[in-house]
C-alpha cells in the first residue's frame, strides 16, 4: 500500500496538534476587526498589533480603501482574465508606472504575489548553465525562483562580501552570473551591504537583483529604498518588491529596464499564465504609493520608532542581533523559551509570533516584533514594559 503521503499529513497533523495541546500554538490567529492601523480583535479581545508588516500604519487608510471602493464600482471585483490575453485595465499600467516612478526605473511589471514575482522573474532571467549567488538568509521564495528555473545555486554567508568574492572568482567564467538578495532581511531586520555589494558585482561583471518587500517604504529619507539608504543611484538591475505589506495590497513587481520588463511581460509564466492583480488592489496599491509621497512624515515614524524600540530593548539586556529597521528580532535561544516569552507578552494582548527553527538556526529561536509609523510612544513604552517583565520571568535579561 502506498502510504508516504498519509504519512506526511499524519505527521504534521501530529505536531500542529501537540502544540495546540500545550497551548504552544500561536499561528493562524483570526483577526475579527481592525482598530486603527495599531490594534486588532482576536477573539473579543483588542489586542495591541506588533507582527504587522504594514511598515506604515497604511492598513484602513480612508483614501485607499475609497480607491479600492470605487475600483470595484468601475471595474468589477476581477478581471477578464490574464494580463496578456484580456485581463490588462488601464489601472494596471497606471500602477506600473507610479511604481517605475517611485524606485526611479525606467518601467515596472506587476505580479498576482510577490511570492509569484520572484518564482516568475528569476526563472525567466536566468536558467540552465546559470550561476546566482544567494545570501544565506534570502527569503524562500527567491530559493523556489532558483531552484525552479535549473540554475546553479550558491550561497553566501550572511552578509559576508569576502565569501560573496571568493564565489564571484571561482565561477568567473560563467557567462551569466545573478547576485540575490534581501535589502533588509526579514528574520533579522538588518541591512544588506549595498556599496560592497554593487563593487563586487561590478568588478565580476555580475547583474544585481534586490528583493526590497521590507525595505519600502523604511529605508530611505523618502522611503524609496535601499538605493536612497545608502545615497547610491540606480545601481540595482532588478529591483523587486511585493505590495502586500507597506503597501497594504497584494502583488509584487519588478522595477528596472523597459527592455527587462518587456521580457517579463512576454516570457514570464508567471505573469502569463496566472491572473491579474484584481482592479480593487491595484487601485489601492496605487494610491498607497502616492499616500506615503504625500505623507512623509509616516517615514520619519517608522525610523523614529524603530530606533527608540531597538535602543530600549537593549538597554533593559535584551538581544536584537544587528536589527537597525522596524523588524526587531528579541533572541530567546532554545524553541521553548521563544514560546514561553511569547505566551506572556500574549497574555498581556500584546499580538507577537515565536519563530523557531528550522525558519531560523538553532539556538537563535525568537520573539519577532515589528513596528510601525501608526504606533504611539505610548503603546511603544506599554510593550516594552511587558516584554521587560516577561523577559525577566523566561530568564533572558
Ligand atoms: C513577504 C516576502 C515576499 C513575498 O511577498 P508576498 O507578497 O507575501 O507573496 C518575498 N520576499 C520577501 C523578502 C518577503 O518578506
Amino acid at each position: 500500500m502506498q502510504s508516504g503521503i498519509q504519512n506526511r499529513i499524519d505527521g504534521m497533523l501530529h505536531r500542529v496538534q501537540g502544540m495546540q495541546d500545550s497551548n504552544l500554538y500561536y499561528y493562524n490567529m483570526p483577526i475579527s476587526e481592525l482598530k486603527g492601523s495599531t490594534e486588532v480583535v482576536v477573539a473579543g479581545r483588542t489586542m495591541l498589533m506588533l507582527a504587522s508588516y504594514g511598515y506604515l500604519g497604511l492598513l484602513g487608510h480612508e483614501r485607499i480603501n475609497q480607491a479600492a471602493a470605487e475600483a470595484v464600482h468601475k471595474y468589477g471585483s476581477g478581471t477578464h482574465g490574464v494580463r496578456v490575453l484580456a485581463g490588462t485595465l488601464d489601472l494596471h499600467l497606471e500602477l506600473e508606472r507610479t511604481i517605475a516612478d517611485f524606485k526611479s526605473a525606467e518601467d515596472a511589471v506587476t505580479f498576482s504575489s510577490g511570492y509569484v514575482t520572484n518564482l516568475a522573474a528569476i526563472s525567466t532571467i536566468v536558467g540552465r548553465k546559470d550561476i546566482v549567488l544567494c545570501d544565506k538568509y534570502n527569503h524562500a521564495s527567491i530559493v523556489d525562483g532558483c531552484l525552479l528555473s535549473g540554475a546553479e545555486l550558491k550561497r553566501f554567508r550572511h552578509n559576508d562580501m569576502d565569501h560573496l568574492e571568493s564565489l564571484l572568482k571561482r565561477y568567473s567564467d560563467r557567462n551569466t552570473k545573478l547576485v540575490i538578495v534581501d535589502a533588509v532581511f526579514s528574520m533579522d531586520g538588518d541591512i544588506i551591504d549595498l556599496p560592497g555589494l554593487v563593487d563586487l558585482c561590478r568588478k565580476y561583471d555580475a547583474w544585481i537583483m534586490m528583493d526590497e518587500a521590507h525595505s519600502v517604504g523604511v529605508l530611505g529619507k523618502t522611503g524609496k529604498g535601499i538605493e536612497e539608504h545608502f545615497g547610491m543611484e540606480d545601481c540595482v538591475d532588478i529591483k523587486m518588491g511585493t505590495l502586500s505589506k507597506t503597501i497594504p495590497s497584494v502583488g509584487g513587481y519588478i522595477a528596472g529596464s523597459s527592455s527587462l520588463v518587456n521580457l517579463l511581460k512576454h516570457a514570464a509564466r508567471g505573469f502569463v499564465f496566472s491572473a491579474a492583480i484584481p482592479p480593487a488592489q491595484a487601485a489601492a496599491a496605487k494610491t498607497a504609493f502616492e499616500v506615503i509621497i504625500d505623507e512623509p512624515e509616516r517615514i520619519e515614524n517608522v525610523q523614529k520608532n524603530a530606533n527608540f524600540f531597538i535602543e530600549s530593548l537593549k538597554s533593559m539586556g535584551f538581544d536584537t542581533l544587528e536589527s537597525e529597521t522596524a523588524i526587531v528580532p528579541v533572541i530567546c535561544g532554545t524553541d521553548e523559551k521563544a514560546y514561553e516569552l511569547v505566551g506572556l507578552c500574549q497574555n498581556e494582548d500584546i499580538f507577537v509570533l515565536p519563530v523557531v527553527s528550522p525558519a531560523v538556526p538553532d539556538g537563535l529561536a525568537r520573539l519577532r516584533a515589528t513596528v510601525t509609523a501608526g504606533h504611539s510612544e505610548k503603546q511603544i513604552k506599554h510593550a516594552l514594559s511587558v516584554l521587560e517583565v516577561a523577559g525577566k520571568q523566561v530568564g533572558l535579561i
